[in-house]
């Protein structure tokens, strides 16, 4: 029988202290699986420090490591989105550059695989070297996420998994733009297969997520997999309009009974316009979201640019 192939796709942004050691280490549990082939993608997510370089000597002396290189910064999961696009092998494993992810883990990964799970993914069992805020905003995210959507997406899952061949030619085949994996990889079905690890800290370097990457991901994520946000918005108007009501009904009853409290009005019609304001700011703010969205797809423009690619024959 002819030897199954994995492909492994480690996206890399600014990743010069970590690239080496990784591939090394990704290397080393490669080369033990027998009766396996395997290749190596890196996706160069515009870094502009050494990482790129480190990668073409890599790939210049192992022709099983392949190498995109976008343009300039396009984000995790459209680097993780071009590598999928390249793939060949029949299981497809996604890690992080960092071996936050050990891949010690993936022949074990393999055998669920072989068991005929389609989808195995990396579910934190515990985070090391992350720091509190980080912890609380994850798990603040997906009990947001799942409240509103209407796909179960699992929490404490990072991008970390091992997916088979026909799952990725799905997701591939998605015409949608702003791809949020770890919830399009929920959203496909298949069987699914929770693989319970130890989240180990980064090997070196900062984590590439500030939180100005962390909201882009959580609004990402929001808005592709759920339409309650704007549902919410008109929950909102009712709301607004009730308490108007209330308020009015409050104003009348103190001009029938002549109670004088209101003699200037002005505390009433503050609240109201400052309430109704806000109400309307809030519920624009909401759509806006998604008319971007839908102005981003209507585009049409890709979610990333290649600059180069190596070891890629064809
Ligand atoms: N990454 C990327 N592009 C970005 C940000 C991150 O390709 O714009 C990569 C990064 O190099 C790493 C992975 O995505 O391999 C996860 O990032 P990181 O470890 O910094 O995130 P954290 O583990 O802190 O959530
Ligand atoms: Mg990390």
């Amino acid at each position: 029988m002819e030897n199954k192939k994995v492909s492994l796709v480690i996206p890399m942004y600014y990743e010069e202290k970590v690239a080496k050691e990784c591939y090394k280490r990704v290397k080393e549990c490669l080369d033990k699986l027998e009766n396996y082939n395997y290749e190596i993608i890196f996706i160069n997510d515009g870094s502009k420090d050494k990482t790129l370089e480190i990668l073409e000597q890599i790939a210049e002396n192992d022709k099983q490591v392949k190498i995109i290189s976008f343009s300039r910064n396009f984000g995790h999961q459209a680097a993780v989105t071009a590598g999928l696009q390249e793939v060949t092998g029949d299981a497809i494993v996604i890690i992080d550059a960092d071996l936050q992810d050990p891949p010690e883990l993936i022949p074990d990964m393999l055998k669920k695989w072989e068991e005929g799970n389609e989808v195995i993914y990396g579910k934190r069992k515990t985070r090391k070297g992350e720091s509190a805020f980080k912890l609380l905003t994850a798990k603040m995210f997906y009990n947001t996420l799942n409240a509103l959507s209407d796909v179960e997406i699992p929490k404490d899952t990072g991008d970390f998994r091992l997916v088979d061949k026909k799952v990725v030619d799905t997701i591939n085949s998605l015409p949608e733009h702003n791809k949020f994996l770890r919830g399009l990889f929920s959203w496909v079905g298949y069987k699914q297969y929770a693989y319970e690890y130890e989240r180990q800290e980064r090997f070196a370097g900062e984590t590439k997520y500030p939180l100005k990457k962390m909201l882009k991901l959580a609004s990402d994520g929001i808005i592709s997999f759920s339409n309650k946000p704007i549902k919410l918005v008109g929950a909102l108007g009712i709301f607004s309009i009730i308490v108007s009501i209330v308020i009015l009904i409050y104003a009348l009853i103190s001009y029938i009974f002549k109670l004088n409290n209101l003699s200037a009005g002005w505390t009433s019609i503050m609240v109201a316009i400052t309430f109704f304001a806000g109400v309307q700011l809030l519920s624009l703010w909401v759509i806006s979201e998604y008319i971007g969205r839908i102005y981003d797809e209507a585009k049409g423009r890709p979610q990333y640019v290649i600059d180069k690619k190596i070891n890629f024959d064809k």
